[in-house]
């Protein structure tokens, strides 16, 4: 099984942290107008559509050595249904994350469930972390036989717990383009950055704010 052409595997990297970038294999974001809660929102290019795919993103960022994954494949392939379960897992972690963020945005408080979901994580992260001699100290590493299909939410829920608890909130920020709202850490000096990449949204937003400043000028 091939998965380096998959859309996870390939996709950009810009949220500045693990967790940020997990985030962004969302696709892009579209709030829902339809649902009461504001905060609801509607996922356009999925990215993680089954259990490959999560696996194809975690080689991507690194998370698992070209090893790990070959092992990973056959045993994802073997439990059927112990994947599908992370991958569920790997979704909902996803989207509590997601919302925390944007609560952050709001400068509001979390929900209580959706913090619970990423505690729970950290939870299981943490069963599987290890103290061990390195030659200049001591360092974590993971404890885990290479078979363990959630391996990649471990790094991803301590990510998300690093981020809340030492890193600067006020940087966090969602894209602003159309239906887009990738997640960073805008790491500029003076916190200028806008967009998920200046290739991408950015470059959208500069071609519209041409074309009405033609259409005022009665060029467009
Ligand atoms: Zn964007």
């Amino acid at each position: 099984m091939n998965l380096s052409e998959r859309p996870a595997a390939t996709m950009k990297l810009v949220g500045g942290r693990l967790f940020l970038d997990f985030n962004n294999t969302s696709g892009g974001r579209r709030r829902d107008p339809s649902h009461r809660k504001a905060n609801s929102v509607i996922i356009l290019g999925e990215k993680l559509n089954d259990y490959f795919d999560l696996l194809a993103w975690s080689r991507h960022v690194n998370l698992i050595s070209e090893a790990d994954l070959q092992t990973l494949i056959r045993e994802g392939r073997r439990r059927e249904s112990e994947a599908s379960s992370v991958l569920e897992r790997a979704i909902v972690l996803r989207e509590a994350g997601y919302r925390i963020c944007m609560a952050i945005l709001g400068e509001r408080g979390p929900e209580e469930a959706d913090l619970e979901i990423l505690n729970r994580e950290i939870t299981v992260a943490r069963c599987h972390e290890r103290l061990a001699a390195a030659s200049d100290g001591y360092v974590w590493e993971w404890t885990s036989e290479r078979g363990e299909l959630d391996r990649m939410l471990w790094p991803v829920a301590l990510s998300g717990a690093e981020l809340l608890t030492a890193g600067d909130l006020t940087r966090i920020h969602a894209c602003g383009g159309e239906d887009c709202g990738w997640l960073f850490e805008d790491s500029s000096r003076n916190r200028s950055r806008q967009w998920c990449t200046m290739q991408d949204c950015g470059n959208v937003a500069k071609v519209r704010r041409f074309r009405t400043r033609l259409r005022g000028t009665g060029k467009g």
